[in-house]
């Protein structure tokens, strides 16, 4: 721990080796601590303090070909209470409901089999009445260096977009298509916003480690991580999730090892994360995966004010 942490103090990027050796850190240990002292110091000092706040819309809950199993809009284990999709009237007006005095960025998600054209549209249009300094996320399926571009041009500065944990054996998605869509965001020149997920017990620490290292190798400014929810419905209901101290870890290795240039976030939020690095938080309205709502914010969705008071509580501030 301390050689590897020295590491980190000088400035050297840490190995996959390091990774995993701090991954297997024993929770209920004194090195504990000092990884996560380690993390938070790091966010302190070079994200100056500064807590952010992102807020998502989901706008579709059709039944959705990416099938992941741990998804609640997935076709296999579709388990939302309605299926719906926002028009563009009803994105706007919700948009328009957002006080963005202190919120950085709005992502808009859809599921993989959206039109590209109309998220376009739609896109364009909440640009048109976004503040400028809201950064408009696109959290999309699947794309080309042609429509990369086309997002761009519609006012998008960034995309999430993951190779997930089990790409492929979990979804139907194969990892060489994602891994060519991150190719894409970063060709057309925009941001890249990565997570490790969704994290489950079964995962191996060198699997975390990978997509960690991914995020750094793409330059990711933005980094997440997020624990599986066991979504009832979905193929995983009965898996008891990782606990919040495990995750707490997980997150400070994250910021450590792909040491975002921006902001570091743990999903769903989570205040013992925030003593381990963790300084940018999520509110969410409309679908979401891992919810059987099809209004989140009327479920597990977190409220803007509530992350703003959970990011003041750990003294970061957020104006
Ligand atoms: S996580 Fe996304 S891609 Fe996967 S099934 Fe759900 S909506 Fe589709």
């Amino acid at each position: 721990m301390k050689s590897i942490l020295r590491k980190v103090d000088q400035g050297v990027q840490l190995t996959k080796e390091d990774a995993v050796a701090l991954l297997k850190t024993h929770n209920q240990s004194p090195e504990f601590y000092e990884l996560i002292a380690k993390a938070n110091e790091l966010s302190r000092k070079n994200y100056q303090n500064r807590g952010y706040i992102f807020v998502q819309i989901g706008i579709n809950s059709d039944p959705c070909s990416g099938n992941c199993k741990f998804c609640s809009i997935a076709k296999d284990n579709f388990c939302v209470e309605e299926q719906a999709s926002k028009s563009q009237g009803e994105i706007l007006e919700q948009v328009n409901k957002i006080d963005f005095a202190r919120i950085t960025a709005l992502f808009l998600m859809t599921t993989a089999d959206y039109s590209q054209e109309d998220f376009l549209k739609i896109g364009k249009a909440v640009r048109a009445i976004l503040p400028p300094h809201v950064i408009m996320v696109a959290n999309v399926g699947d794309f080309d260096d042609a429509y990369a571009l086309k997002l761009k041009d519609a006012g998008f500065g960034a995309a999430y977009h993951i190779v997930r944990l089990r790409e492929g054996s979990d979804t139907a998605l194969p990892r060489e298509q994602r891994i060519r869509t991150l190719d894409a965001i970063k060709k057309a020149g925009l941001d890249l916003y990565y997570c490790v997920e969704p994290i489950g017990r079964e995962h191996s620490y060198d699997e975390m480690a990978d997509e960690m290292i991914r995020a750094r190798e793409y330059g990711v400014d933005v980094m997440a991580v997020m624990a599986r929810t066991p979504v009832r419905g979905t193929a995983f209901e009965h898996e008891k999730p990782i606990t919040e101290l495990e995750q707490t870890k997980i997150a400070a290795v994250a910021r450590l090892v792909t040491n975002p240039g921006k902001s570091m976030n743990i999903h769903e939020p989570k205040k013992m994360a925030l003593l381990a690095g963790v300084n940018q938080l999520y509110a969410e309205i409309g679908v979401n995966p891992r919810d059987t709502k099809g209004e989140t914010e009327k479920g597990r969705g977190f409220g803007v004010d509530e992350v703003i008071a959970l990011l003041e509580e750990a003294e970061y501030h957020v104006d």
